[in-house]
Order: structure tokens, then C-alpha cells, then sequence
């Protein structure tokens, strides 16, 4: 298997050659031609079997399709995760796929200062990597708008629901397109994790290694 089969665009198998991988993971090739046709995704896999790429490659070639309005952009996709390491592991990613395409990613967490993130925001987004606290915070402070979002990614869900981000993760989705693909990877499909993906998703394709 190669990722010429998957469906993915030049721009981005050039990426993943610079990048060095040669070969899809078992989750990968999986999720990436549900997920370039549209479907919401219910994915189970951990940290290290390349969950990232199997959700980010397709969301940036959905990005890349279509050429963002001029000016400063709103953020057409999210990426909601449970930490800020995990944050900034997944945007380093992101960034290093989308190194061919003309797409602004950064990152929303806690910890650290308010402004720098503001000034990110008002520069103009299209992917967004963040956690629920600070997104919320930024929502409140109205530099962050959800109104524009495509493609939200719940990433490590179970760990989310683990801190009680639940409620945070509820205002987030009350504010996001609810025409949108919906992407949720967790390590089990534990039934609190079904029951969320019952309410957010629609008619979901699952995959598991
Ligand atoms: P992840 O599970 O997304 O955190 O990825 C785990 C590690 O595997 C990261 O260091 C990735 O850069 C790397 N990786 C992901 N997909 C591939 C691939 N197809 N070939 C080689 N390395 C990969």
C-alpha cells in the first residue's frame, strides 16, 4: 500500500515524502478515503499509530480545495484536544503536511499568554488546534468565531471526557456549524464515547486498529 492509492494530492505526497514516511499506517489507510468522501469518522487508535495524519491529510486537502476568501480568515477547521502537549505535537504535524499549501495553522492553550494568540487569531486561521478552556476563554473574549468551521476533530476524546471537558466541549460544538464533517478519534469505543458520538455525528464510518 502506498500513499499514492489513498486519493491524496501532490501537494501533500510531496509533503509526506519530505517528511519521510513512505508507507500508510494501518489507521491511515483506513480512515484517509473515508474521510476525503465526506464521512464522519468514529476512529479508535492511540498516540503513535499516526491518528494524526489519518485525519489531518484529508482535512487540509478539503482546505486546500477551495481557496479561502481574501484578508484576515476564520478558522475552517478545529481541532479540539486534551492538552497542550498534545496541542502543540499535533500542530508541528499539521504544519509539516500543509508545508506546499498556503494554510495558517495555530494553537489555543492554557498557560501561557492571552495576547500572542489573539494576534495569531486576527492574522487569520484556517486550522485551529486547541484546547477547550482556552478556546472558550477566546470565544467568550470574541477573538476566536466558530461560524466558518467545515471539519471538527475531536482528538483523544476519552482523555477529554477523563479531565471534565465535557461541559467545555458542549459550549464549543452549541457554536459550530452544525453542517460539517465530524471526526472523532478515542483509544476505546467505551459507550460514554458511543453515546457522544450519537449525539455529534452523523450516520459515522468506523475504523480500528
Ligand atoms: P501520531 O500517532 O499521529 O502521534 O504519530 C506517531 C508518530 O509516527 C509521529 O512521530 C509521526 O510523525 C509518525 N508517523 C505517522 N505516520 C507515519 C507514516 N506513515 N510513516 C512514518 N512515520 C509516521
Amino acid at each position: 500500500m502506498q500513499f499514492e492509492t489513498l486519493g491524496l494530492s501532490p501537494a501533500l505526497l510531496r509533503a509526506l515524502a519530505e517528511t519521510g514516511y513512505t508507507t500508510p499506517t494501518p489507521i491511515q489507510a483506513q480512515a484517509i478515503p473515508l474521510v476525503l468522501a465526506g464521512h464522519d469518522l468514529l476512529g479508535g487508535a492511540q498516540t503513535g499509530t499516526g491518528k494524526t495524519a489519518a485525519f489531518g491529510l484529508p482535512l487540509l486537502q478539503r482546505l486546500a480545495k477551495e481557496t479561502p476568501p481574501k484578508g484576515p480568515r476564520k478558522p475552517r477547521a478545529l481541532i479540539l484536544v486534551p492538552t497542550r502537549e498534545l496541542a502543540v505535537q499535533v500542530a508541528d504535524s499539521i504544519k509539516a503536511y500543509s508545508r506546499h499549501l498556503r494554510l495558517n495553522v495555530t494553537t489555543l492553550f492554557g498557560g501561557v499568554g492571552m495576547q500572542p494568540q489573539i494576534e495569531n487569531l486576527r492574522r487569520g486561521v484556517d486550522v485551529l488546534v486547541a484546547c477547550p478552556g482556552r478556546l472558550l476563554d477566546h470565544m467568550q473574549s470574541g477573538h476566536a468565531k466558530l461560524d466558518a468551521i467545515e471539519v471538527l476533530v475531536l482528538d483523544e476524546a476519552d482523555r477529554m471526557l477523563d479531565m471534565g471537558f465535557l461541559p467545555s466541549m458542549k459550549r464549543i460544538l452549541a457554536k459550530v456549524p452544525s453542517q460539517r464533517q465530524t471526526l472523532l478519534f478515542s483509544a476505546t469505543f467505551e459507550p460514554r464515547i458511543r453515546a457522544l458520538a450519537l449525539e455529534i455525528m452523523r450516520n459515522p464510518q468506523q475504523v480500528q486498529v
